[in-house]
């Protein structure tokens, strides 16, 4: 029946937690029969699971009373909530008889392709062996700056290492609504297509959920992003019975948000450095004329006479932003020189691409 043999669902903490912050067992218990029936109906599934941060926080309320900095609770709360997060995964899914296995990651390992690769052969030897990977960042020793936006931005570029058909983004509201989603005129999107760059800034909500760090500004980011390499991304209310299945199904009775992928193919190389943001290690920033012959459809290279701007240190294969004459980034690349080499060359005629068109990924969502 299922139209997809290997999909990512991603379980936000306001889903499988309570008010208070404990772990709503019962939610998570029906989830988890949803991907048990699909795993015995042989879809891959790589789960991504937030909740361990508000998880922690309600166990430990008794003890932090002293007021801790926001780093130092974040890791004790994620240490102790993960602990029991992954511990009840492992139970729900034991009764299916189904082994799941948890998978603690950080940015910097997919900072170089080989860290990537390895990431990507570790999820690849648990699926083929059966077992589903439960995948959380690994907020006991990822600092500020060395942390994803959110699960949303982790679950992108998973779905996208792991050649996903679709990408599941469970939240507690029913998709992207048109308008602010408590004001009664306003409207579930259904169907998002991949060409549509609609600017989102007039109907999407700032502001965050209030368990985790991610919002609606991120997860229409990310899903835009991750339709645009080809893969199915639907935005859904978690808290709403047999919802993975009817999404699987394309049961379109109930209401979710579907980002439709568009038909580019995207190579291997180019997903890696699609999902760059966080670990880039420097910005280049180039000419109005670099600017509209890299975002036209012809394969181009970023030549010397390009770029006017070299920001940061990097070396040889490293991950750059690329930046328009506007400021923004719009593109990333990885890099044929080092940074030192790359000033040198700022503008000059000829020469060697310092980043070749195969290794060169324009964000669309950007322009
Ligand atoms: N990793 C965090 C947790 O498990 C959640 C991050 C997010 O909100 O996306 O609590």
């Amino acid at each position: 029946m299922a139209k997809y043999h290997r999909i990512a669902v991603k379980i936000g903490s306001n889903v499988i937690t309570r008010a208070d912050g404990t772990l709503d067992v019962t939610r998570m218990s029906a989830i988890v029969d949803e991907v048990a029936s699909l795993h015995k109906q042989g879809v891959e599934v790589i789960i991504i699971s937030s909740g361990a941060v508000a998880s922690g926080r309600s166990e430990l309320k008794h003890l932090v009373e002293h007021s801790l900095d926001p780093l130092s609770s974040r890791q004790l709360f994620s240490a102790v909530g993960q602990a029991k997060l992954i511990n009840r995964y492992y139970e729900l899914f034991r009764d299916h008889g189904i082994a799941c296995g948890q998978v603690l990651t950080t940015k910097e390992n997919f900072a170089t392709r080989a860290h990537y690769l390895n990431q990507k052969h570790c999820m690849e030897v648990m699926l083929d062996n059966g077992v589903i990977p439960i995948v959380n960042e690994n907020d006991t020793v990822s600092v500020t700056e060395l942390m994803f936006t959110d699960n949303d931005e982790l679950s992108g570029l998973l779905a996208s290492m792991m050649g996903t058909q679709a990408l599941i983004i469970l939240s507690n509201i029913d998709g992207v609504y048109d308008g602010n989603p408590s004001d009664p005129g306003s409207k579930v999107m259904l169907d998002i297509l991949a060409e549509e760059h609609i600017d989102s800034s007039s109907f999407i909500q700032k502001g965050k959920s209030s368990l985790g760090r991610g919002g609606m500004g991120t997860k229409y980011r990310i899903s835009q992003k991750v339709a645009d390499e080809g893969i199915a991304v639907i935005i859904a209310n978690g808290k709403r019975d047999h919802i993975v299945e009817q999404i699987v199904a394309g049961d379109r009775s109930v209401p979710y948000t579907v980002f439709h992928p568009s038909s580019r193919a995207t190579s291997s190389v180019k997903k890696w450095i699609a999902h760059s943001e966080g670990f880039a290690k420097g910005r280049i920033t180039v000419n109005r004329q670099a600017f509209e012959v890299l975002i036209s459809d012809k394969a181009i290279s970023l030549l010397p006479v390009g770029i006017t701007a070299v920001e940061g240190e990097f070396e040889k294969d490293d991950i750059v932003q690329i930046v328009s004459p506007d400021g923004v980034a719009f593109a990333a690349g990885r890099i044929a020189c080092s940074s030192d080499r790359a000033r040198a060359l700022i503008g000059a005629q000829g020469g060697r691409p310092l980043i070749h068109y195969d290794y060169l990924y324009i964000d669309r969502t950007r322009l």
